[in-house]
């Protein structure tokens, strides 16, 4: 079989955008998008766990997650790219053409985009399900707007606690960190920031057991990690920050990572360090982790592809 000028694994805004342009600039792109069961790999990435959206641009009274995301998939179809609803399972990077394992089909293709994305680190309660995009969020940047004159609680306390902590004082009227030791990870500099912030309490020693609410937050339910003592802390907004992870297993030993599983991009490009792979969205980006942001660099690797095959000695003449 002739191998494909492009594989994409992975459909949320980036891996989506990615196959919109590959598909516009005619390499008929093949795009292995997740299997819906899976938190980790689902079709339309992490967008397809939020409510609305108010922030994407050209969507002035906001979309819906899921919504924006077969929007994204629809517009990817227009142009002929194909779709796989399934996980890669195994690659083999190691020669051209690259090599990807879907169930038991081996795919071939002169190039690949890597837009396996990153999920957030939840705290594993059952009401955390139903909750999420009601109350509990998991970005701040997302949400934060809904919870004005509210009182809100964030847990964690690392860097990203802070920041959103922090950030969240712009609309909540008070927000509670809940954090299970009595000294924070965050940089100093950081740490001064919330402790200084007369609209951030915290709550030492303590971690979350139980979420009330069944259609919107209510409450939730802290444990003194001393004591055993448990409370009611009455919350309409609860943002868990305890840290993300890269989808990036499949690329253990293989593509370049950083010490936190991220892939590592040449610098304004999404060159990975196989010439013929590229990668896009959160699975190389922990800083920004935005639905625009994801997109962005989803164009980008598509075009750096479309470049890239015109360049390549051995599939050139295909
Ligand atoms: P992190 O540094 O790994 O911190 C995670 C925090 O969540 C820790 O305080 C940890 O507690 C807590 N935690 C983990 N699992 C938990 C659980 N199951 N229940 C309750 N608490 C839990 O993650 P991060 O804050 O997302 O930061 C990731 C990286 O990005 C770091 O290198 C950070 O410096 C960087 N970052 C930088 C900035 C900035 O400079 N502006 C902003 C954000 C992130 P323990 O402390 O007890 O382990």
């Amino acid at each position: 079989m002739t191998p494909r000028h492009v594989i994409i694994i992975g459909s949320g805004p980036a891996g989506l955008t990615a196959a919109i342009y590959a598909a516009r600039a005619n390499l008929a792109p093949l795009v292995i998008e997740g299997e819906p069961s899976s938190t980790s790999d689902q079709p339309g990435g992490q967008l397809m766990l939020t409510t609305e959206v108010e922030n994407y641009p050209g969507f002035p009274a906001g979309i819906m997650g899921p919504e924006l995301m077969v929007n994204f998939r629809e517009q990817a179809l227009r142009f002929g790219a194909e779709f796989l609803t399934a996980k890669a399972t195994a690659i083999d990077f190691s020669e051209r053409p690259f090599k990807v394992l879907v169930r038991d089909h081996l795919y071939e293709s002169d190039s690949i985009i890597v837009s396996t994305g990153a999920q957030s680190l939840m705290l594993g309660l059952v009401a955390e399900q139903h909750l999420l995009g009601h109350g509990l969020s998991t970005c701040a940047t997302c949400d934060g707007f809904f919870f004005r004159g509210q009182e809100i609680a964030v847990v964690g306390g690392g860097d990203s606690a802070i920041e959103e902590a922090s950030f969240l004082t712009k609309f909540a009227s008070k927000v509670t960190l809940v954090h299970r030791r009595d000294q924070l990870r965050a940089s100093k500099i950081m740490q001064d920031r919330a402790l200084h912030n007369p609209k951030i309490e915290m709550r030492w020693n303590a971690t979350v057991t139980e979420l009330h609410g069944t259609e919107k937050l209510t409450g939730a339910t802290l444990r003194d990690v001393n004591t055993g003592e448990e409370s009611l802390l009455p919350v309409t907004g609860l943002f868990v920050a305890i840290g993300h992870r890269p989808n990036t297993d499949l690329f253990k030993g293989i593509l370049d990572m950083d010490e936190n599983g991220y892939l590592i991009t040449r610098p304004n490009s999404t060159y990975t360090n196989i010439d013929g792979v590229f990668a896009c969205g959160d699975v190389q980006d922990h800083t920004y982790r935005q639905a625009i942001t994801a997109a962005g660099s989803g164009c980008m690797a598509a075009i750096d592809v479309e470049r890239w095959l015109e360049a390549a000695p051995t599939v050139g003449e295909r």
